[in-house]
């Protein structure tokens, strides 16, 4: 069984071939770094126009590596949300039309299910259920994986997402955009310990995420101008590890029978992050299991596999199904957010 699956819910376009086995055929990214550099942030009319640009060469591209043909793929796969809502109709509509013209089964699949199954993906003998940690541009979640479809949010963010606070403390430092990959790199030149920072709801009984206080403490110590950009990346980066550390051994002590410890998105590719969260694993116990920088990132590949994933869990969807610009993996959690938390 192979599988095409598309990519375009932020500002990656992104095409890729898999096998049910895992096997990866192809995959093609067009990143557009540039045309939103100038706006230090994506902006989504931009991203929408450049997705319905990248996206069909990309897929051609993606055929061409694997020698294949569309009529040989058995399922298309195409994120249907969360995200911005321009972009992820480029790409679920053209899954539609291509699963309609070569009469083919669509999977619509939520972007963070393709983050969730990723490490599966990269290590085929990850089995259910895991803890991960998902850290994203809009998401810092704890989710108790237990299967395709099947997710229990334990923990999310109250404010920011991990993510976002990389990036709002790159803007605020000046340091570069994207945000994440060039605070590591100006952290890797600082001490980690000459900024005083909050740790937000560290060692509290409550499980969630904060990151908005630990911005406003960024900005304070740039405007103080007391101390070093790198001083002050490094002494950042480090509190938000204290912060995810803290969270994810509360789960890890709370809940028995996890496989593994698994960290997946966009903010998985920091180094520093990914050694503490080994080391708390190895703590435990349990294995830790990472995907390899570039599936962290966006990718179509991970969008293949959990329509891979999902396609032999039967869970096909009609032409009819929905862009969801907000899609919850856990909706009974999301509700209960509403009501309080
Ligand atoms: P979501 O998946 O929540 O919809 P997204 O798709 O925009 O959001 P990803 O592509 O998964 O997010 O991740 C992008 C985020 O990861 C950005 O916020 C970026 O700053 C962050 N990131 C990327 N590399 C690193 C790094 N080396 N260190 C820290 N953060 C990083
Ligand atoms: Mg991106
Ligand atoms: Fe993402």
């Amino acid at each position: 069984t192979i599988i095409l699956g598309l990519e375009s819910s932020c500002d990656e376009t992104a095409a890729a071939l898999v096998t049910a086995e895992g096997k990866i055929l192809a995959h093609r990214l067009a990143m557009q770094e540039e045309a939103h550099r100038p706006y230090g942030g994506v902006v989504p009319e931009i991203a929408a126009r450049a997705h319905v640009e990248a996206l069909s060469p990309l897929i051609e591209a993606a055929l061409e590596d694997a020698n294949l043909t569309l009529d040989q793929v058995d399922v298309i796969a195409a994120t249907a949300g969360p995200g911005l809502i321009g972009g992820v109709m480029v790409g679920l509509v053209t899954g539609k039309a291509l699963a309609h013209a070569a009469n083919k089964p669509l999977v619509a699949v939520n972007h963070l299910e393709g983050h969730a199954l990723s490490p599966r993906l990269a290590d085929p003998s990850l089995q259910f259920p895991y803890l991960l940690l998902l850290v994203s541009g809009g998401h810092c979640q704890l989710l108790h994986v237990r299967g395709p479809g099947n997710y229990a949010r334990l923990a999310t963010t109250i404010d920011d997402a991990s993510g976002e606070a990389f990036d709002k403390t790159a803007k605020l430092l000046g340091v570069g955009y994207p945000g994440g990959p060039a605070v590591e790199q100006a952290a890797a030149k600082g001490n980690a310990k000459a900024v005083p920072l909050p740790r937000p709801l560290v060692g509290t009984a409550e499980p969630h995420f904060s990151f908005a206080g630990l911005k406003s403490a960024v900005m304070r110590a740039a405007q103080s101008g007391k101390y070093s950009t790198e001083d002050i990346a490094a002494s950042f980066q480090q509190a938000v590890i204290d912060c995810l550390i803290d969270r994810t051994e509360r789960q890890l002590a709370a809940h028995q029978g996890m496989t593994a410890l698994v960290v997946a998105g966009g903010v998985a590719a920091n180094q520093s992050i990914r050694a503490a969260l080994q080391a708390l694993a190895a703590r435990h116990d349990l294995p830790f299991v990472a995907p390899p920088l570039w599936l962290c990132t966006d990718n179509a590949a991970m969008i293949a596999w959990a329509g891979a994933e999902r396609y032999a869990a039967g869970l096909i969807d009609d032409l009819t199904v929905p862009a969801r610009p907000r899609w919850p993996l856990d909706p009974d959690a999301e509700k209960a957010r509403g009501a309080g938390v």
